[in-house]
Parts: C-alpha cells; sequence; structure tokens
C-alpha cells in the first residue's frame, strides 16, 4: 500500500508489448505466414525470454505448495501470464533503457502534489461518502477507534474513492517485479502471498487488480499487508478490498489500529511558529509536550487554541519547506499514517484532507515551492553534509526531515541565514565551506 495510484503516470498496458505488436500484424496475414511468423516467434528473443519466466514459475511451485496452494490454483493463476517488460523500476541489460518510478509524492513538487482545488472535490466527495456509508463507518469507529474521516481521505487519496480504475492484473505485475525487478525477493513474498489469497478465494484473478507496483484494491494493500491486516467486515466470508467498501474501510482501520493508532486523537496540528524560530528544531528528536511548544510561541493556525487536556501530548515539528512554509506538529496518529505510505507530503496530504471532510478549513501557510531542486543535486547536498559531520542519513535525493535538519544545522554553525531548505544558495555555500575545510 506503499502506492498510490500514480501508476496514472505509466503507462503499462498489453498494446506496448513486443509479443502484442507481432500478433496483430499476424491478423492482416494468410495461414501460411501465420504459421511461419509463429515458427520464427517460438525462436525469438522474447519466446525464449518467455521459456525462462516459465522455468522460474516452475521452481517457484514448490515455495508456494508448502504454503498450501493448490497445483490448480496455481495454474490459472499463471495461465497466459507472461512477464510485462514495460512496467517500472525492472533491472535491464541496457541501463538507458530502464524505466524508473518516483511516487507522486517525492517526484512533485510540494505546491502541484497538495492542490488545494483537488483536496477541495476529495473533501466534498469525502462528505456525501461519509453520510452514504454513514452506519458501517459508525460500527468502525466504535470497534476499532479509527476516525472515519482518516478513513475516507485514505480511500480518496489512494484510488479516489475506487473511481481510479487499476490498470494492472495484480499477479502479474507482482510476478513481474518478483522475476525481473529490482526487488526480487520483496516481490517473490507478496507473490505468494497473493497466490494465498487466490487459494482462499477472497477474489478471482480478473477481479484482483492493482497499481503497477502489485498495491491492491480500493485503499491499496500490497498482498503482506492484506494478510496482516484485511478484515472480512460485511460478513460474506471474504475478505474483499477490491470492490467491498465495508471490508476496504474495516481493512484500512485495521491496519492504522495494528500499527498503533491512538483512538479520539488526531495526526496533528497546522501551527504558526514565532519569528525566527529555530528550524533545526524539526523532527522526532525534537518532539516535545504541546504545551512546551506553546512556551516557544507556537499557535495553532486560524487563530484556533489547542485543548487543555491535549497540551501533555508528544508533538514534534514538520516544516516540508523549511521557514518557506506552512508548519505542522505532529502527534503519534501521524507516524502511523507513515506506516501507510512513508512520505511526508502522503500524510500532510491525508491529514489535511481528514480535517477538511471533517468540516476544518484550508492551510494558512501558502506553500512555497514549485521547482524543487533536482535529485541529483539534492544527493550532492546530502553527501556533502554528511562529510562535514551533520549526519543527514541516508544519500537519497530526497530531502526529508533529516536533510533539513542537517542544512539548518551547517547554516546555523556557518552563521549563514537559517532556513532548513535546500536550494542552489546551500549548495554553493556548502561547495564554499568544505573548500575553506579542506585548505585548513
Ligand atoms: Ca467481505
Amino acid at each position: 500500500m506503499a502506492h498510490s495510484p500514480n501508476g496514472k503516470r505509466l503507462k503499462g498496458s498489453l498494446s506496448t508489448s513486443p509479443v502484442r505488436r507481432h500478433s496483430l500484424s499476424l491478423r492482416s496475414l494468410g495461414l501460411a505466414c501465420v504459421l511461419a511468423v509463429g515458427w520464427l516467434l517460438a525462436f525469438s528473443p522474447s519466446a525464449e525470454a518467455d521459456q525462462g519466466f516459465r522455468r522460474w514459475l516452475n521452481e517457484l511451485w514448490p515455495e508456494a505448495q508448502k504454503l498450501g496452494v493448490s497445483r490448480s490454483t496455481f495454474s490459472a493463476a499463471f495461465r497466459d501470464i507472461t512477464p510485462n517488460r514495460s512496467l517500472p523500476n525492472l533491472l535491464s541489460s541496457n541501463k538507458k533503457k530502464r524505466k524508473k518510478s518516483d511516487q507522486a509524492e517525492f517526484a512533485k513538487p510540494p505546491k502541484s502534489y497538495i492542490s488545494e482545488r483537488y483536496i477541495n472535490s476529495l473533501a466534498i466527495r469525502g462528505q456525501k461518502l461519509s453520510r452514504r456509508w454513514d452506519k458501517t463507518l459508525d460500527v468502525i469507529e466504535a470497534n476499532m477507534g479509527v476516525n472515519r474521516s482518516v478513513l475516507l481521505a485514505i480511500w480518496g487519496r489512494e484510488t479516489v474513492y475506487g473511481s481510479y480504475k487499476l490498470k494492472h492484473n495484480a499477479i502479474r505485475s507482482i510476478a513481474t517485479q518478483a522475476y525481473l525487478g529490482e526487488r526480487k525477493d520483496y516481490f517473490r513474498d507478496q507473490l505468494l502471498k497473493a497466490l494465498l489469497i487466490l487459494e482462499e478465494g477472497h477474489v478471482t484473478r480478473s477481479q484482483m487488480r492493482s497499481s503497477w507496483a502489485g498495491a491492491m484494491g480500493l485503499t491499496q494493500f500490497m498482498p503482506s499487508n492484506y494478510y496482516d491486516h484485511a478484515v472480512d467486515f460485511d460478513g460474506d466470508g471474504k475478505r474483499n478490498i477490491w470492490t467491498s467498501v465495508p471490508d476496504a474501510l474495516a481493512s484500512t482501520a485495521k491496519s492504522l489500529l495494528d500499527n498503533g493508532w491512538q483512538p479520539g486523537k488526531t495526526w496533528g496540528y497546522e501551527v504558526r511558529p514565532p519569528a525566527n524560530f529555530d528550524c533545526s528544531l524539526e523532527g522526532i528528536p525534537n518532539a516535545r509536550p504541546l504545551h512546551e511548544w506553546v512556551r516557544l510561541g507556537f499557535a495553532r493556525s486560524h487563530g484556533r487554541s489547542f485543548r487543555p487536556n491535549r497540551l501533555n501530548d508528544e508533538a514534534f515539528l514538520v516544516i516540508p519547506e523549511g521557514t518557506h512554509g506552512p508548519a505542522f506538529l505532529a502527534l503519534k496518529n501521524y507516524l502511523v499514517i507513515k506506516s501507510y505510505n512513508y512520505a511526508d507530503l502522503y500524510v500532510l496530504f491525508v491529514g489535511h484532507l481528514a480535517d477538511r471532510i471533517a468540516g476544518g478549513g484550508k492551510f494558512e501557510a501558502r506553500w512555497a515551492t514549485d521547482n524543487p531542486m533536482r535529485r541529483s543535486d539534492v544527493k550532492d547536498l546530502q553527501q556533502r553534509l554528511n562529510k562535514m559531520g551533520f549526519d543527514v542519513g541516508k544519500v537519497d535525493g530526497r530531502a526529508g526531515m533529516a536533510t533539513r535538519v542537517g542544512i539548518g544545522t551547517f547554516q546555523k554553525a556557518n552563521g549563514l541565514v537559517t532556513d532548513c531548505f535546500p536550494s542552489r544558495r546551500v549548495l554553493k555555500d556548502l561547495r564554499r565551506a568544505s573548500r575553506r575545510q579542506t585548505l585548513n
């Protein structure tokens, strides 16, 4: 479920596969030609590659059998299935041809990912669906303590409340990633779990739709997440997250609960930081009770105040655009939503959308960035910070909390304007500082 339906940006249809192109051209030819071309195809590189896939399936079979998958389920699952070579994140001998994915919440600038127009339309639909599924949501809230608006927000973010049609056959996508992808072991495990789902009859192969990366159903569960958390809520004996809204919403609630959801609490608050606040206070290591943040001069946005009985809640600062954009104080449930999707922008989107569905207003502060740094530049920046002893962790080209804190700490230590935000200027300052370090 770490994947929102950003498969939108990626073409993964059969029409791009070489085999299909061959078969289309065959229709215009006579029988003799069909036979001749068929004979040639049998010895073409792609047919050979598919034989490789069949051999790989033969090796997979004993593992599936050990888990309880029957031969008939196994054969039916892979009938007519070939690897989908147009998927992203596959290993290819030709590096230039490799198609890389990046999730929207990492690839898009915050300003376009967190689009007011989009959030507003999702909020309006979410409110309607809240009324439509009122009784179901009442029971889920009563049994699991997860607020309805968060469940609706995840459903809205993941598949636009089911109106986004998942383009891929889950078995084919996951098998392709397990056979040809960059994370073979992970997807092999997912594939075995997906086969078990078919074995248990929760869904048919044709109903088992997913994103290109195998995230399935209305609220986008990977097969292992399905196994850990999915529930049958409408009582038909099937855990059907593809077409049963009660099953999908209750499974999402169960997943959040299993990951530590604190009933009755919110995810976090948009806040107004005091003037010239220390932006390097961002992140979990600097968590402190809300009353401490209030003492430091942080206030809730839109002139609201924190409820007195919440002031002891531990909160940490999140500022995705450093001092340039909105600021948030995040609670434990923020981290629980992160278990669904690790990107901070995803969590803020879902949290804010949940508030909007519940009747809350827009962001108070403006999102500033519409032209973020290139990943390669962020990597350069991270490498330099690490080398200079400002530990920003993994060099991944994504400017998360640790990177922003590292930038802020570097800026403070060098008497620079401190904005905790990656930019060309910071990169220049870092280059200059590392030259100085070398000279000394
Ligand atoms: Ca069910």
